[in-house]
C-alpha cells in the first residue's frame, strides 16, 4: 500500500471508529447581558475604562435601535425572540385586558405565562429543542413557559428588589459564570434594573446616573477579570445590550404639560386606558366612540394619536390583537397624563425609536467577534439571528437579519470547526483513490 493511501485509510478508521472528544465537539457558549435604560451615550460624558476597553478588544456598534414601543418588556423581548411586538405581543410592560380593566405592574408580569406565551419562542426553549442548556438570571421573559416549557433554570427577579447593589451584581456575575463552567451551559441571559431606575428617578442629566454607569464599568471590569480567572476567553462570546435609552421628562413652567382629559371626556368617551406612563398609551374608546376619540387627541398638541389600523409600518404595531384600536405617542419628553399630574419621573421612555435619546448600546467580544470593530447602527431585532449562528442552532422564524451583523464576525464566523463527517471523509478517501 502506498504510505499516502495508508495515511488517509488511517485518518477514516480513526475518525469513524472514536467518538470524537468533548473538546472537538464543543461549540462556543454565549451570555447576553443587559443593562436597562443604558443609552447609547451614556458612557461619554463619564470615565468608562472598561467600556473603552472593550471597544479595542471587541466590537461596538455606535447605537442600536429598540423595536417600537420603547419599553422594557416589549423590547427585551424582540430582542430574544427576534420579532417585532405586533408578533409577540407583549405590547406593554404592564399586563391588561381592555374588557376586564385588569392591569398588572411589570415586576408581577414576570412570571406569568399568559402575557409572554403568545406562540413565539423565545431563544432559550428554541437552543433547549436543539439540545443546548440554557438560563435566565433576571431576563424578562425568563420566568415564563412557553407552549408548556420552562426554561432550564430560569431566577425571577422579586417585587422589591434593590436593584443597584454592586456587590449583588459581580455575585450574579460569578452565579452565571458558574453555571458555564460548572454545569456546561451554553447559553445565559442576565439581567441588570441599572440605569433605567436612577435614569427615572434622577434624570439622564444627573451625576447619579454618571455614579450608576461608572458601577457599570466596573462591573464591566469585573466581569472580563472572572472570564479570565475561569479561562472562558477562548470559549465564551459576550453580547452587552439594552432596551431602550432615556429621555429628560419636560415640566411646567419650561413646558405646558399634557393632560389628556382637558380634549375628551375619559370618562364618557373611553372604557380603558393605561395612561401616565411615559411617552407611550393606549385607550380602548366605548362603542361608536372611536372616531370622536380620534378627532379630540388629533387637535391635541405635543404628541401623535394613531388608530391601531393606521400605524405606520415601520412601527411594526398593527397586526397586534392586543393592542386597543387608540394608540398616542406623545412627543419626546412629554408624559401623557390623563387626569392630573400625578406623575413624579425626571426621566422617562416609550417615545418613538427614531428619537436620539431612545437609541441604546451594543458591545461585543470574545472568540467569535473581530477586534476593534465599529459597527455602523442597527435594529436590535437583528440580534437575535446573530445569537442564533454563535450558538451554532437553526433559528426560529424571525424578523431579523444576520447579513446586518455578520461583518463583526472573524472571517471564519469565528466557529470552531464542525466535526467532519464520515460521509464526507469516505467521499475524500474516494477522491484520493482517482488521485492515486
Ligand atoms: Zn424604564
Amino acid at each position: 500500500m502506498r504510505p499516502e493511501l495508508f495515511l488517509v485509510l488511517a485518518a477514516v478508521t480513526c475518525a469513524a471508529g472514536k467518538p470524537l472528544s468533548k473538546a472537538a465537539t464543543a461549540k462556543n457558549k454565549l451570555l447576553l447581558i443587559s443593562f436597562d435604560g443604558f443609552r447609547w451615550d451614556y458612557d461619554q460624558d463619564v470615565e468608562t475604562p472598561h467600556l473603552d476597553r472593550l471597544v479595542v478588544d471587541g466590537v461596538k456598534a455606535k447605537y442600536i435601535t429598540p423595536p417600537m414601543l420603547t419599553m422594557t418588556s416589549p423590547s427585551h423581548f424582540t430582542t430574544i425572540t427576534g420579532r417585532w411586538v405586533e408578533d409577540h405581543e407583549v405590547v406593554h410592560n404592564m399586563m391588561f385586558n381592555a374588557t376586564t380593566n385588569l392591569k398588572v405592574p411589570h415586576k408581577q408580569t414576570l412570571t406569568r405565562s399568559e402575557w409572554w406565551d403568545n406562540g413565539v419562542l423565545p431563544l432559550w426553549i428554541t437552543a433547549q429543542n436543539q439540545g443546548l442548556k440554557t438560563a435566565s438570571f433576571f431576563y424578562p421573559g425568563g420566568g415564563a413557559n412557553y407552549s408548556g416549557q420552562a426554561v432550564t433554570r430560569a431566577v425571577v427577579e422579586e417585587v422589591g428588589h434593590p436593584d443597584d447593589n454592586e456587590t449583588e451584581w459581580r455575585q450574579n456575575v460569578d452565579t452565571v459564570l458558574n453555571w458555564f463552567t460548572e454545569e456546561d451551559f451554553d447559553f445565559v441571559t442576565l439581567y441588570y434594573g441599572e440605569p433605567d431606575n436612577v435614569g427615572h428617578a434622577k434624570g439622564p442629566d444627573h451625576p447619579r446616573r454618571k455614579e450608576i454607569i461608572r458601577q457599570i464599568d466596573r462591573t464591566i471590569g469585573y466581569l472580563r477579570e472572572a472570564i479570565s480567572r475561569l479561562d472562558l476567553n477562548d470559549s465564551l462570546n459576550v453580547i452587552i445590550t439594552s432596551d431602550h435609552g432615556m429621555t429628560t421628562v419636560k415640566k411646567r413652567p419650561q413646558v405646558d404639560e399634557i393632560i389628556l382629559n382637558k380634549y375628551l371626556n375619559l370618562i364618557q368617551l373611553n372604557s380603558f386606558e393605561l395612561l401616565d406612563y411615559g411617552g407611550f398609551g393606549i385607550l380602548t374608546p366605548r362603542p361608536g366612540q372611536e372616531q370622536k376619540v380620534f378627532d379630540a387627541l388629533s387637535n391635541a398638541p405635543n404628541l401623535t394619536v394613531y388608530k391601531k389600523d393606521e400605524i405606520p409600518e415601520s412601527f411594526h404595531l398593527a397586526k397586534s390583537k392586543r393592542l386597543p384600536p387608540i394608540v398616542v405617542v406623545a412627543d419626546l419628553g412629554f408624559n401623557l397624563n390623563s387626569r392630573f399630574i400625578v406623575y413624579v419621573n425626571k426621566g422617562d421612555h416609550g417615545y418613538h425609536n427614531g428619537e436620539m435619546d431612545m437609541k441604546t448600546i451594543f458591545r461585543a467580544f470574545g472568540p467569535s467577534f473581530k477586534r476593534n470593530f465599529l459597527s455602523e447602527p442597527f435594529d436590535s431585532i437583528h440580534i437575535y439571528p446573530l445569537m442564533c449562528h454563535l450558538l451554532q442552532i437553526q433559528p426560529a422564524p424571525h424578523n431579523g437579519s444576520l447579513a446586518v451583523t455578520e461583518n463583526m464576525l472573524q472571517h471564519n464566523g469565528g466557529l470552531q470547526r464542525a466535526p467532519v463527517s464520515v460521509a464526507v471523509l469516505l467521499s475524500m478517501l474516494i477522491s484520493m483513490f482517482y488521485v492515486l
